[in-house]
């Protein structure tokens, strides 16, 4: 079992599959082509599946595959069918831009992914377009449909909430989940964009999200699925439709937190805002045996920060922005 100095159990991988997107979200913003991490530096297939089986021998229960955008790497499903195999894993899901989900969604089902959640940050054609920097709101949509109509369950759909960018969309969002039978999920926007945009006052907080939602039909706290549950979770006062709340910024939820994450050049992370990477690949590829790599885990495990430092006047942005971490 995999525990921290502060006592936490860790269960919960963030995997990164790749640094590259084909989209360019404002608040993210992946590296130009020719930035990205060379691609001899990216675990192949084989590393990411070792890595993972270890990691599960270690009591990591659930992985969330992600990148960038984990449907840019070439034959994912092949990598899905792997881990999906690996004994111990009670929950396989993926994080997407959804721009080839309507292709490749019956390929993912069949390789053994369960759950995925999809980001759309407007209902907005445009305001798609000036948001992620392409024209694919309509394939996106079609993404969402085609993977609820594969089974997908829960299908999520995240959304970034921006003040003056989409705050007055949330009604819209909460109709849209109730229609769909799909979960809206609201996250807080957070300072890991390559632009260093971010500033306090462009956060639309929990509070303000469930104001706003609760003019349109009134919202209903649900019991949080565990402990370490990053989302507040509501329902809909007449039982139609879910929504979640996501708010690192107004609500830390550090004391519970339960992950690491590995980035697609095989560095840990033991937050989201650390500012230390851990390198786990120069031991994969430098003959490290899988008790030398379980020792490596531990003692980077053990260093996990306490919390997150975002609200404090001391706060550093992380180099690395949303893209390349793995959100
Ligand atoms: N490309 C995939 C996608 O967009 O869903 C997966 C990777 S993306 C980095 C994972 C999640 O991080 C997305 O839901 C995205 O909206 C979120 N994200 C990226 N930058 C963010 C930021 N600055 N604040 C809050 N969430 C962010
Ligand atoms: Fe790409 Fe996802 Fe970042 Fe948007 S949020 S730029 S889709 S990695």
């Amino acid at each position: 079992m995999l525990r921290d100095s502060f006592g936490r159990q860790i269960t919960d991988l963030r995997l990164s599959v790749t640094d590259r997107c084909n989209f360019k979200c404002v608040y993210c913003k992946p590296q130009l082509e020719g930035r990205w991490v060379q691609r001899s530096k990216l675990l192949t297939f084989e590393e990411l599946e070792r890595v993972a089986r270890i990691l599960v021998s270690m009591g990591i229960e659930k992985i969330r595959i992600t990148g960038g955008e984990p449907l840019v790497r070439q034959n994912i499903e092949q990598l899905i069918a792997r881990i999906a195999r690996i004994e111990g894993i009670r929950d396989l899901c993926m994080t997407t831009n959804g721009y080839v989900l309507a292709e490749k969604g019956d390929a993912l089902r069949r390789a053994g992914l369960r759950r995925v959640t999809i980001s759309l940050d407007t209902l907005n054609a445009e305001k798609f377009t000036a948001i992620t920097g392409k024209d694919y709101f309509a394939r996106v949509l079609e993404g969402i449909d085609a993977a609820v109509a594969l089974g997908f369950q829960p299908v999520k759909v995240n959304a970034v909430i921006m003040r003056d960018v989409n705050d007055d969309e949330l009604i819209a969002f909460a109709r849209f989940a109730r229609e769909k039978n799909v979960v809206f999920r609201f996250i807080e926007f957070m300072p890991l964009d390559a632009d260093h945009q971010w500033s306090k006052n462009r956060v639309v907080t929990l509070d303000e999200m469930v104001e706003k939602i609760s003019s349109y039909e009134k919202l209903v706290p649900l019991p949080a699925h565990s402990i370490s549950e990053t989302a507040r979770r509501f329902q809909f006062e007449d039982g139609v439709g879910e929504i979640g709340i996501i708010a690192p910024v107004s609500r830390p939820f550090c004391g519970h937190c339960s992950r690491i994450r590995m980035t697609a050049d095989g560095k840990i992370r033991t937050c989201l805002f650390s500012i230390l990477e851990h390198d786990v690949r120069a031991l994969l590829r430098g003959g490290g045996s899988d008790d030398a790599i379980k020792g490596f885990i531990e003692q980077v495990v053990d260093q996990k920060e306490e919390r997150h430092h975002i609200n404090d006047p001391d706060f550093v942005q992380p180099e690395r922005d949303m893209s390349l971490i793995g959100g």
